[in-house]
């Protein structure tokens, strides 16, 4: 098992570790600092002893740290790891930046959000709506901006799986529930919104900047999906 730093702290840069595996080209520590694929969330790059990490996924429950190659990595030794900072501070800007949009549309909607991908510069992020109104989504990015500025504070915390199943408002996402999560970690925003989540998040919503909405598309008779980016 790794432990994953970022969850308790999104603002770690570096981090020593000790190597737990080799397994291929990929590294398997103790503990890291490096998001790995997952959750609507594009892994974190950087480096690894100098090497340049080229992707981190969770294959068979283990955080695999892909690089070129491991040449010169033994399980048992030290590895220092530097994130691409830039990279990582961009999805967590983007991802607390989404946290607040799907609010806004639960609260104007009561409609839950169907998927969503971070990207950069873009992100995109689908829901339910029968009836489409343009004037909906200028009020959408209106509103989530007037949040951003409010100067909201985000704070981490950790429920128990018994808990958190009993407040189904902290699952924003429709129709998914992790399975075999003993603890949750809950993400909320100053009084505006509470979460489950597993992703990075700026501390401040300032941080973020402001959204703007790109532009929006059909997918399917139902859904809408919708683009934005951050300025
Ligand atoms: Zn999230």
């Amino acid at each position: 098992m790794t432990e994953l730093l970022y969850l308790k702290d999104s603002y770690l840069k570096e981090f020593d570790a000790e190597i737990l595996e080799i397994i291929g080209n990929a590294v398997v520590l103790d503990k890291t600092a490096f998001y790995y694929q997952g959750g609507g969330q594009p892994c974190d790059l950087g480096t690894l002893n100098g090497k340049k990490v080229l992707e981190v996924v969770k294959r068979d429950g283990k955080i695999l740290h892909r690089l070129e190659s491991t040449e010169g990595f033994r399980a048992g030794e030290k590895a220092h790891g530097v994130l691409d900072w830039e990279r990582r501070y961009y999805f967590m800007r983007m991802h607390s930046s989404a946290h607040i949009m799907a609010g806004v549309i639960f609260k104007e909607t009561g409609k839950m959000i169907t998927g969503n991908q971070l990207g950069m510069p873009e992100s995109r992020m689908d829901f339910n709506m029968e009836n489409y109104n343009p004037e909906f989504f200028k009020e959408l990015e209106k509103k989530t901006n007037q949040v951003i500025e409010g100067n909201l504070v985000q704070e981490i915390s950790f429920k128990s799986r018994e808990e958190t199943l009993k407040m189904p408002e902290l699952f924003r996402l429709q129709d998914v529930l992790p399975k075999e999560i003993p603890e949750f970690r809950i993400v909320s925003i100053g009084d505006f919104d509470v979460q489950a989540d597993g992703g990075t998040h700026v501390k401040n919503t300032r941080e973020i900047g402001k959204v703007r909405i790109l532009r929006t598309e059909n997918k399917g008779a139902q859904n809408r999906r919708i683009y934005w980016t951050l300025e």
